[in-house]
């Protein structure tokens, strides 16, 4: 192992930073400090004074005249304009012609100022750095990289007080609060654990999509432990200086050692975990980094009371000796919460702000199905400013339904920008989307349709909410979805026998799951249970690769065109046998522009008495 070598680079920095500001005060503020504040004036005072015998010293160039009045207790400067006869009568006016009429310091004050001065400050600057370069290097090296208050990069240590957050703060994620609860209590508690011989896991990898509380659970964790917690982002470990990564790595572990028992947070750790591609020009700088850090985590034995905490959404990308049992023990799944988990998520955040008594949480949640955590707070958030500027002091349910719609949709434009003909394809175009799914299911497909437009630049949406949790699809549901999706483009065809670009959304979806079935979940014939494609980045967005020959690529291609339009023809179908109730649904939404599911189940059975 190398010898850890306090980094002294830095240092350069202090001393070109000191000369820099020596030599800009030496060149602006010195000179300026010194001289009597000049005064701009104009020609005609100038001559009134003249005229006056006012001018004390006077000083001419080719641009300028700098001049003082008779106590030299004021400069002034004005324009030179050429006139011969100038110096004659300057001298009559008894003024006295001198180089530099304003500067009225002695040389001695002078030459203090602009060189000794610098020189006591230059000492007195180099002092202080050796002063604390003696600090840093004294008996405690570790301080130097994290310098706990002393600023720079420091990884900041979380104590109990320090965060606040408890484990009743994450709602929902009851099993990573299960395993986190573990190390927790192991920590408090090692006797009860090591008397079986049971040993404390090393480290636990937190995993899943963004804003599902992975920071806040390790936070949480902070909270509940009665133990140091030292928290660090992968990001923080990439510096500017080649070398300090690993430097970092090393110092972050001498400390947690000192300070065991102890739990050591790296958050994003995909920014210093990436898989180690072997390519030459590759980053070696976070190699060393990772290496220092698998290095580090074989360093300790089970028992010694460090665990190490880490959090991504990119847990695919990772290097697979990170992820090996003895490094991280435990993969933790963050995932998006389920129903019951938007219910309580709601409620944790609900509970700061000022809600009405008879808010239904569980509507809610149920509109914002796949929401995550950060989603839902914002949901709240929103509300409670929605209300404020409704000018009310309490948080009502159609606040958090409008905040729900502002968080998938956007804001409500409030302006008009659609033409009454686009208005009637988009109220066509979103009831063909609500009639093909009701015909297909027999349900109220939708909680609202709606025709105003939103920032995120819909024209109209069809809220679509699921009764309870779906964990499977079958094949007949991905195809209904399909149709579904194509329900829109084939009203505006059916009833305006035009086509227009307010369907690019739904191709887009249409065509992502038709490419799914053939492609990922073995769903036709031809392929059986093959996979063409693997998934990549499950957790940020879900991307694709391909797995399968040019020739193959060709045929899915066909069979998702198939496919789609397959599903298309029956969407056509269904619109056309149903024409009478498309055409009173639409008129119905065209005056309208919201309506909920249940108008729209009225007047899909015919009961529905204002029409
Ligand atoms: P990430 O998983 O991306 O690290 P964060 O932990 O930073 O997400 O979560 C962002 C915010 O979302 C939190 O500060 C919190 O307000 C909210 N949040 C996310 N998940 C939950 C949850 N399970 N319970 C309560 N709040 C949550
Ligand atoms: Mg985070
Ligand atoms: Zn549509």
């Amino acid at each position: 192992m190398q010898e850890v070598k306090p980094n002294k680079k830095p240092m350069y920095f202090y001393w070109l930073i000191a000369l820099i500001i020596l030599f800009l005060l030496n060149a602006f503020v010195f000179p300026s400090a010194l001289k009597t504040r000049v005064q701009s004036v104009d020609y005609g005072t100038f001559m009134t004074m003249m005229e006056n015998k006012e001018i004390g010293s006077v000083m001419l160039n080719d641009e300028e005249i700098v001049f003082t009045n008779k106590d030299n207790t004021a400069a002034y400067t004005t324009g030179n304009l050429n006139d011969p006869q100038l110096v004659d009568r300057l001298y009559e006016s008894g003024a006295v012609f001198d180089k530099e009429p304003v500067d009225q310091t002695s040389p001695l004050v002078y030459y203090f100022v602009s060189l000794i001065l610098p020189i006591v400050i230059m000492v007195f600057i180099s002092r202080w750095i050796s002063k604390k370069l003696a600090e840093r290097m004294g008996n405690n090296p570790t301080m130097m990289q994290f310098g706990m208050g002393s600023g720079g990069n420091a990884a900041k240590i979380y104590v109990k007080s320090d965060t606040g957050i408890k484990f009743s703060d994450v709602a929902g994620e009851e099993e990573a609060k299960e395993l986190l609860k573990e190390i927790v209590d192991y920590l408090h508690d090692p006797q009860k654990y090591t008397e079986i011989g049971a040993s404390l896991p090393k480290g636990a990898l937190l995993v899943g999509p963004p804003g599902t509380g992975k920071t806040l659970l390790a936070k949480a964790v902070a909270g509940e432990a009665d133990v140091p917690f030292f928290s660090i982002s992968g990001s923080e470990f990439v510096q500017m200086f080649v070398g300090m990564g690993a430097a970092k790595v090393r110092d972050l572990f001498k400390q947690a050692k000192e300070k065991a028992p102890c739990i050591v947070f790296i958050d994003e750790i995909d920014t210093i975990g990436k898989k180690r591609d072997g390519q030459i020009g590759g980053n070696d700088e976070r190699e060393q980094t990772l290496n220092q850090l698998l290095t580090e985590m074989d360093g300790f034995d089970g028992n010694n009371g460090v665990v190490i905490l880490a959090a991504t959404n990119r847990p695919e990308s990772l290097d697979p000796a990170l992820l090996r049992p003895g490094r991280f023990d435990r993969r933790i799944p963050v995932e998006l919460p389920d129903l019951q988990g938007r219910i309580d998520i709601l409620k944790v955040h609900g509970a700061k702000v000022k809600t009405d008594r008879n808010v239904d949480y569980s509507e809610i949640a149920r509109a914002a199905a796949g929401a995550s955590g950060a989603e839902l707070a914002n949901i709240i958030n929103e509300a409670a400013l929605r209300a404020v500027r409704q000018g009310r002091d309490r948080v009502e349910q159609q606040d958090l339904m409008e905040s729900v719609e502002v968080v998938i949709a956007g804001y409500q434009k409030k302006n008009k920008i659609l033409s009454d003909k686009e208005k009637l394809i988009v109220s066509y175009h979103e009831v063909g989307h609500a009639l093909v799914a009701a015909l297909q299911t027999q349900s109220a497909p939708v909680q609202k349709i709606t025709i105003i437009p939103r920032t995120s630049g819909a024209l109209g949406y069809t809220m679509q909410v699921d009764e309870g949790e779906h964990y499977l699809m079958s094949k007949t549901e991905i195809e209904n979805k399909i149709a579904t999706y194509t329900g829109g483009r084939a009203a505006e065809e059916i009833v305006f026998n035009e086509i227009t670009t307010g369907a690019s959304n739904d191709i887009e979806q249409a065509t992502k799951l038709a490419r799914a079935m053939v492609s990922r979940f073995g769903m036709t014939k031809e392929f059986g249970m093959v996979a063409m494609e693997n998934m990549t980045n499950q957790y940020l967005g879900g991307d694709t690769t391909l797995a399968c020959s040019n020739e193959t690529h060709t045929k899915i291609d066909e069979m998702v065109v198939e496919i789609v339009s397959a599903q298309y023809d029956k969407a056509k179908k269904l619109i056309t046998d149903n024409i009478g109730k498309l055409h009173e649904i639409a008129k119905y939404l065209y005056e309208h522009e919201t309506i909920t599911g249940d108008e729209f189940m009225k007047i899909l059975n015919g009961k529905n008495e204002a029409v």
